[in-house]
């Protein structure tokens, strides 16, 4: 936070200076489809999250934060039985998340995705028994990410709520999704207004946003070889 604490005021909703506040132009939108969020306490501050926007552009839609010290998330609301819970994460067995998936089942469908950097997301995703008891879904293909404003950009990764709005394209319809990539790119053409120039410290990279499977499962295989390492290392120590 320090970065953004002395400069200018921010407007305390969007995060952005207020002559750039994007509230105003928040259109709400109601769907059938529920949207739950699972924040890491990190992500949800960033002035750069997308995850706020989806939240404040559904009605339909909650969030909950992992990661806070001594107060663990209470995911069970996610396992109503009356609804059908999905999960937005490219795990291995995930599917493309397709109008054949969702004519499975009748029930509404709470769509669960993690809003963290992939180690964090990872972590949910295994230790919340919510999330790995339950199916996993990718977004369908589309056009490369539209994000700019963070240095660990990579064409093939997508913001959270580029990958919200398309799986939302899938389960509500073309409307939903330009909604939410309305005001996706209205937040990114303000924030780099704001900027007006590159960050200056840009943070260390970190892999965040969607990542394709091939990606994730590289990414797997390089940090169990980073834990491998450094077990040994550990072990030589002694
Ligand atoms: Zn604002």
């Amino acid at each position: 936070m320090g970065s953004r604490t002395n400069t200018h005021p921010r407007c305390e909703h969007c995060l952005l200076h207020p002559h750039l506040c994007i509230c105003a132009d928040f259109r709400p939108f109601a769907t059938r489809t529920r949207l739950a969020l699972i924040w890491h306490r990190i992500e949800a501050v960033k002035p750069t999250n997308t995850g706020r926007l989806a939240l404040r552009t559904l009605e339909n839609s909650e969030s909950y934060i992992r990661g806070i010290q001594n107060a663990p998330a209470d995911l069970s609301p996610l396992e109503d039985p009356e609804r059908r819970l999905l999960v937005l994460y490219p795990a291995p067995d995930a599917r493309v998340l397709t109008q054949a998936i969702i004519d499975e089942d009748p029930r509404p469908i709470t769509l669960a995705v993690p809003d963290a950097t992939w180690t964090q997301a990872r972590r949910s995703v295994n230790r919340e028994p919510a999330l790995a008891n339950a199916e996993k879904v990718i977004p369908p293909p589309g056009p490369p990410t539209q994000y700019q404003l963070r240095q660990e950009h990579h064409d093939d990764y997508l913001a959270t709520i580029e990958a919200i709005a398309r799986a939302f394209g899938v389960l509500e319809g073309p409307e939903a999704q330009a909604e939410l990539e309305r005001i996706f790119l209205l937040m990114v053409d303000r924030t780099l207004q704001m900027r007006n120039q590159p960050p200056q410290n840009p943070d260390r990279p970190k892999r965040k946003g969607w990542m394709p499977r091939e990606e994730y499962e590289a990414y797997l295989r390089e940090k169990r070889a980073a834990d491998a390492t450094a077990a040994s290392a550990a072990s030589k120590d002694d």
